[in-house]
């Protein structure tokens, strides 16, 4: 292999490129409803969804538990909701790491103004 300046920048184009696939892959570069369909899905299980009463569709809430609970209230209407628009799941900034269901809820809901 020749140190030919064409060498040089060639071989720097490429370290770019394989620098910004890895930046990419990692999510950085990817439109918001391809960072959610990444996301593992939170789940009912999880011990901070628990302790936030998280449920999967917001009609399954338990009233007596969380009596100012309304059924017009859900994560696609939820301030910490970061999905696109219609989109069925989307990532959350209160549980961050996992993609929560647009119509999901729990007790961290805040009506998005
Ligand atoms: S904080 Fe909002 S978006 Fe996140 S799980 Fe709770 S209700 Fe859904």
């Amino acid at each position: 292999m020749s140190n030919e300046p064409g060498d040089l920048s060639r071989r720097r184009f490429l370290e770019l490129t394989a620098a910004t696939a890895a930046v990419a892959a990692a999510g950085g570069l990817l439109p918001r409803s391809a960072r959610a369909a990444a996301l593992p899905h939170l789940t009912p299980a999880n011990p901070q969804a628990k302790a936030l009463g998280f449920v999967e569709n917001t009609a399954q809430v338990d009233q007596a538990k969380y009596p100012s609970h309304k059924t017009s209230q859900d994560c696609s209407n939820c301030t910490f909701f970061q999905g696109a628009a219609g989109a069925p799941w989307g990532p959350c900034a209160i549980f961050r790491g996992f993609a929560v269901p647009a119509k999901g809820w729990c007790s961290a809901h805040a009506t998005r103004k």
